[in-house]
């Protein structure tokens, strides 16, 4: 297979196997961990004859096992791992074809004369004798891709590229350097839709998601050492999603217990205590060893956030306190102890859609909110773009390389 996200994934995984929820159920029968974990273990710089020529129902088994394994942990050294290591895959497997069609980049092959020749002439430099034959062909126009499409991938300068009557002209590269673009994008798309459906999810995959973490934890140890690795740790309030940043902002009579009690308090304590939780019935005292940080960092927010809102909720309901420690896992109580945690659920933060349905006033998507499903995946993202941001610059202080695909192509 050549993309798997591309126009014959997408008709296999919807009309073969019914969608991807279904294709994640059945996938247990047929892959096996070692199977896919092959995926993600050879020796980067040389993609084995294997996993090349893997015939194209097992090629798609295998890459979605991983993906749903990534659905426990969407921003961690395991995302990066698999969208690496198959991004080499199917890369090299795209450089051996003859034709870039059928991929997830609507890319199609361009006619002759369909450009000017004066154009061609001064673009590809046909005329220039010193540039060899090899180099020419490198510059050549060999593919266009609609407007709307090339600009939602493109974030180069527009002078680098050759637009007419609605299509960018694009050389293989660029068509290459493209679909890259697409292939990450669509990877966190599916790796967030899945992050909804983590909890159905076959034990399989929790299984397979350990596995990649050590994997991962070993391929880029050396960076870990150096950097560490984005765990819980202080709250970065100006990475928080709109809705949160709305909640924290204090907010009418109506909406009080909604961001309060059920958004605010369990986003702040996923965020700050277990931001990647290892099971569904997971309860605070599995995270800490004390309330210190609850009661030091978490429940002041929510009680001044509490006291912004109009008229504020723990004058008008001074029990509402007993329903935060509630939703913290601790029963309906004022003074819990450690022990306590366990004797009511420990709330997640609802998903978007969730609240968009039951207070859709909170809702006010930026940018970053595409494709998200749940404002903790929002933060998690967000911590991991700056965490790279921020490797990457001491990185380049110290004179290393960083850890993305190299410009081979
Ligand atoms: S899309 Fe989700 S994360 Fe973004 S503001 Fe809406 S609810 Fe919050």
């Amino acid at each position: 297979m050549l993309d798997p996200f591309g126009e014959e994934a997408r008709r296999l995984v919807e009309e073969e196997f019914g969608g991807i929820t279904e294709l994640l159920t059945i996938i247990p029968s047929y892959v096996s961990e070692e199977e896919a974990l092959e995926r993600v273990s050879f020796d980067w710089d040389h993609v084995p004859r294997e996993l090349l020529e893997l015939e194209d129902i097992k090629d798609l088994l295998t890459f979605y096992a991983l993906l749903g394994a990534l659905a426990f942990s969407p921003y961690g050294i395991e995302m990066e791992l698999v969208r690496e290591a198959n991004l080499r895959v199917y890369l090299e497997r795209i450089k051996l074809s003859p034709s870039l069609e059928g991929l997830s980049v609507p890319l199609e092959k361009v006619k002759r004369n369909e450009i000017p020749p004066r154009d061609r002439a001064i673009l590809e430099k046909t005329h220039h004798r010193e540039i060899s034959g090899g180099e020419k062909e490198k510059l050549r126009l060999a593919y266009r891709v609609h407007l709307s499409r090339f600009l939602s991938l493109w974030d180069g300068s527009l002078k680098e590229v050759y637009v007419r009557k609605g299509y960018a002209y694009v050389t293989r590269d660029q068509a290459l350097e493209l679909w890259k673009r697409s292939f990450e994008r669509n990877f966190e798309r599916a790796v967030n839709l899945l992050y909804e459906v983590r909890d159905e999810l076959p034990n399989f995959y929790r299984k397979l998601y350990e596995r990649l973490g050590e994997i991962a934890r070993e391929r880029f140890r050396e960076r870990l050492e150096k950097f560490g690795r984005a765990e819980a740790g202080p709250l970065r309030f100006d990475l928080f999603p709109p809705c949160v940043k709305t909640a924290l902002g204090g907010v009418p009579a109506g909406l009080r217990n909604y961001a309060i009690t059920v958004l605010l308090t369990s986003f702040l304590s996923y965020a700050r205590l277990c931001p990647n939780p290892p099971r569904r019935d997971v309860r605070v005292r599995d995270c800490v060893e004390s309330l210190d940080v609850i009661e030091r960092e978490i429940l002041p927010v929510i009680i001044e956030a509490g006291n912004r809102c109009k008229p504020p909720l723990f004058e008008d309901q001074p029990h509402e306190i007993k329903n935060i420690w509630y939703h913290l896992g601790f029963g309906l109580t004022d003074k819990p102890t450690l022990e306590d945690s366990g004797n009511s659920p420990w709330y997640f933060p609802p998903n978007c859609s969730k609240i968009r349905a039951n207070a859709p006033e909170l809702c006010k998507p930026d940018r970053d909110c595409r494709n998200i499903k749940n404002p903790l995946t929002y933060y998690l993202r967000k911590l991991y773009l700056e965490s790279r941001r921020e490797n990457q610059g001491k990185g380049q202080d110290e004179g290393s390389e960083g850890s993305g695909v190299r410009g081979d192509e």
